[in-house]
């Protein structure tokens, strides 16, 4: 089977701001993204850190851009993490994924 290029790339978890509702938060839940990876925005909009630092990168990002990447939170990633780019798994990317990657130096999928 051929290898998920997300896991070779990790461009799109340097490249935007990740804001979602702080109900996706753990909040003592035991479930959800745990609370001191994100920063508040608003009432109730919460930002992955390090993705509005210069440049960005969310904290949760483990390994190298371009060569071998890990989402340290797979399983409790919020929602714009899981909505990004739905193909890329299977080598068809988009728009947003194409101008991540391009910041990168890497080519379109
Ligand atoms: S969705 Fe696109 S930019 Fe994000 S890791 Fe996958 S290939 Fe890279
Ligand atoms: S939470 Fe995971 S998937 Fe989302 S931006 Fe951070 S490292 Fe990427």
């Amino acid at each position: 089977m051929r290898e998920d290029p997300c896991t070779g790339c990790g461009a799109c978890c340097a490249a935007f701001r990740v804001d979602f509702h702080c109900s996706e938060l753990d909040g003592g839940r035991g479930e959800g993204v745990p609370d001191a990876l994100a920063v508040p925005v608003t009432a109730r909009l919460v930002r992955m850190r390090g993705t509005d630092a210069a440049p960005p990168r969310c904290v949760a990002l483990d390994g190298e851009i371009g060569v071998r990447v890990r989402c340290t939170i797979y399983a409790q990633r919020p929602g714009p993490c899981r909505d990004f780019a739905p193909y890329a798994p299977l080598g068809i990317g988009d728009d947003a994924c194409a101008r991540a990657r391009l910041r990168h130096g890497l080519r379109p999928l």
